[in-house]
């Protein structure tokens, strides 16, 4: 095992001593090139950032921002998007194969569109995705499929106009359906949604969830409630185990298990005759620390080992000091050996106390 938070280097040479010549010959073959690794101690290997470019956001989710909320930090404090290329220049040199933009709403983020192509043109980026509510999709989805976002999260928890207005705190179903017509009038796939499942709010809805993902060709992840901030921990007093809603969906549709190449945290299931695949995130029921491979960058350039966990690395200020490339990746090499186990979501739930958007969920 690698010493924790080594990288792999490229270019390894080994001497190789020929048996069968009379006289020893050293010979120096390549036996492999190893690509660069981040390699945590727990020895799960780190491939992928969650970006967070701004922590604002033009819906009130009644599990992440407080109604009213506007204490948002002030563009001054964002990374640029030059800070941002270089920070996640490094991560890929160090071997981050997959970006995913999110936010709070990334879609609040001017000019996202021309982000997402700087790091689209990473040589050694492969995957870049966004997450959004889809609220101002519709005029941004071509613009960000030719800049490079080919994969699309969208946060959708109920279909009836009226709930979802009451979740979001005035949000308008109709702009989320518009944005998500777009992406996949732009092309983007796969396209999935997702649905915090929460109790006597919105657990009478996914059945009809499922159908509604069946027609639209979309996958269907339902999540969780997560105790961050009060107002992640007030919605978990409508905490619905996914274990029970897999059972209760067993009865309706029959599902089979099913492997979803970069699936993350989710657990899939296909449903027979169907090309739905449901996805159940469950950091709460059953957590899946052990198969972690991300960190998050927040707006604000903090380097967050694990969204359950307080601990970061504040990259801004070393930014803005000057700090070199190769300064850099150390700084983030020691940033992944600080990387905890594991959230305590369940023993702690108190613990953390900033809001989701801020660290990019
Ligand atoms: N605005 C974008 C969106 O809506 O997808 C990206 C940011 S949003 C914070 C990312 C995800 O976090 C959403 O799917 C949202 O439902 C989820 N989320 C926020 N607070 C949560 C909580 N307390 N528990 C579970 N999921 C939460």
């Amino acid at each position: 095992m690698m010493a924790p938070g080594n990288t792999g280097r490229r270019g390894w040479f080994y001497p190789v001593l020929f048996p069968w010549c009379t006289a020893p010959v050293g010979a120096l073959i390549v036996v492999r090139t190893m690509e660069p690794k981040l390699i945590d101690p727990f020895n799960r290997t780190i491939e992928y950032v969650r970006l967070s470019v701004t922590d604002r956001c033009d819906l009130r989710c009644l599990y992440c921002l407080p109604a009213g909320y506007r204490d948002f930090s002030e563009p001054e404090s964002w990374l640029s998007f030059d800070e941002i290329e270089r920070v996640i220049r490094a991560f890929t040199e160090l071997g981050v194969r997959r970006v995913r933009l999110t936010g709070g709403e990334p879609l609040t983020r001017r000019h996202l569109s021309e982000l997402a192509a700087r790091l689209h043109a990473l040589p050694q980026l492969e995957d870049l995705s966004l997450s959004t509510n889809a609220v101002q999709l519709k005029k941004h989805a071509r613009a960000l499929y030719q800049s490079g976002v080919k994969r699309l999260n969208v946060s959708l928890d109920s279909l009836r106009p009226g709930r979802f207005s009451a979740i979001t705190r005035g949000g308008k179903l109709d702009k989320v359906l518009d944005g998500l017509a777009a992406a996949r009038r732009a092309g983007m796939h796969p396209i999935k949604i997702n649905m915090v499942v929460m109790k006597d709010v919105n657990d009478d809805e996914i059945e009809d969830m499922v159908h509604f993902c069946i027609e639209q060709d979309f996958t269907l992840r339902l999540i969780e409630t997560m105790p961050m901030g009060d107002t992640g921990r007030a919605a978990s007093n409508h905490y619905v185990s996914l274990d029970d809603v897999r059972r209760r969906l067993a009865e309706r549709f029959e599902m089979v298990p099913a492997v979803v190449p970069g699936g993350g945290p989710a657990r899939y299931v296909s449903v027979a005759g169907t090309n739905l695949r449901i996805g159940f995130i469950t950091p709460i029921s059953q957590h899946f620390c052990a198969g972690c491979n991300r960190v998050r960058l927040s707006a604000d350039g903090a380097l967050y080992l694990c969204l359950g966990q307080e601990d970061r690395m504040e990259l801004r200020p070393l930014l803005r000091q000057g700090i070199g490339d190769e300064e850099l990746k150390d700084t983030i090499r020691t940033a992944i050996v600080r990387k905890p186990e594991k959230h305590d979501f369940r023993e702690q739930p108190r613990k953390i106390i900033r809001f989701m958007s801020l660290t990019g969920g």
